[in-house]
């Protein structure tokens, strides 16, 4: 299977790496929106071109991942290339997920492709534990838990705000929060009551703070359903005390069964992760094995991690599956 990468960040960093890690894939070739004379990939040997040669690469990659930004890149990036390969994303702004669904679907449809888009832990492998675990306990409660850790959709809108010139946001459950599902008492929990947003930022020299401050605080769907708090910090200490992207959190499934609903059950899924980039990327190439064979199979249009059925993200034969994992 032939990937090609387009945006060279963290996320499409990883993906570099974790073709590595799968023996049916082969790095096809890196594609940018910067000059591609700019970037020195990890792996020697691979192309890096620019997105304006894109449509010439039709053939030569079988599924195209977009490592681009969920802010502003991907609602436009997804829908456009969906047009030219089979793709798969990212795109982690919950809110906006059904339309950019619809957008995304459109195209893939017209053109013949397999689409995915919200692939990697949230949305990604998160959701499938939400799915599973409300599937598995009807009468129940659900709860996600992030972090602590550090969000590359928050830290990368951060970035975008005029006078930021290095941002990075942690995400922090309410520990009384934690303690109360963990306890079974299927607290009733508001979106303010379950998380803390710290900002870490960098600003650009003579930047009026207050502005930034206020502009990051009220953005809506990323910091204005939370307490967020902003500090501002030197390039230095950023370096210092912030180079990581580790992430991880918790998804929750508490329920009851039987005549009298005497029996409790919880089900738990966690993750504690030292790169949250090079985790998502993997997931996502598991998904792009999938959707390559979906468009093997004639597919076509945009899916979404519930639609993929879980042999097709292994490399293993269905054969072997049943005989060592089942
Ligand atoms: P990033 O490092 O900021 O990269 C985003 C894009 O910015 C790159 O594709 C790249 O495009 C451009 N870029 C990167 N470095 C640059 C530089 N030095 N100068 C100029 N442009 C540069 O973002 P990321 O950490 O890879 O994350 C990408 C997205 O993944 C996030 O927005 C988030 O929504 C999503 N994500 C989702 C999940 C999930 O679980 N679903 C988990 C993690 C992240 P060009 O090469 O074209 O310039």
């Amino acid at each position: 299977m032939k990937v090609g990468i387009l945006g060279y960040g963290n996320l499409g960093r990883g993906v570099e790496s974790a073709i590595r890690q799968n023996d049916d894939m082969e790095l096809t070739c890196i594609i940018t929106r910067r000059d591609p004379k700019s970037i020195t990939p990890a792996t020697e040997g691979v192309k890096v071109y620019s997105v304006d040669e894109i449509e010439d690469l039709k053939d030569q990659i079988d599924v195209l991942v977009l490592c681009g930004g969920s802010a502003t890149d991907l609602p436009k990036q997804t829908p456009e290339y969906a047009k030219y390969f089979n793709v798969i994303d990212s795109f982690d702004t919950h809110a906006r997920i059904p339309e950019h669904f619809a957008a995304v679907d459109k195209v893939a449809k017209e053109n013949g492709h397999v689409a995915l888009i919200s692939c990697g832990w949230d949305p990604g492998m998160f959701s499938l534990m939400r799915l599973y675990g409300a599937s598995v306990l009807p009468e129940g409660q659900d709860y996600t838990f992030w972090g602590k850790g550090v969000s590359q959709g928050h830290s990368d809108a951060i970035r975008r705000v005029a006078g930021v010139k290095n941002g990075k946001q942690y995400t922090i459950p309410v520990e009384s929060a934690l303690e109360a599902v963990r306890a079974g008492k299927n607290p009733e929990l508001s979106t303010r009551e379950k998380h803390t947003r710290e900002c870490f930022v960098v600003p650009e020299e003579g930047a009026d703070l207050a502005k930034i401050e206020e502009e990051i605080k009220t953005m809506p769907n990323y910091f204005a359903d939370y307490d967020t708090t902003v500090h501002f910090i030197t390039e230095e200490e950023f370096a210092r005390d912030h180079a990581g992207i580790p992430h991880g959190g918790f998804v929750f499934r508490t329920g009851v069964t039987g005549l009298e609903k005497e029996h409790k059950h919880v089900i738990e899924y966690s993750l504690k992760l030292d790169s949250n980039p090079e985790f998502t990327s993997s997931v996502i190439l598991a998904f792009a094995r999938a959707i390559y064979r979906l468009s093997e199979e004639g597919g076509s249009g945009c899916k979404t991690v519930f639609d993929i059925a879980p042999a097709y993200l292994s490399p293993l034969s269905a054969e072997e599956l049943r005989a060592h994992m089942l």
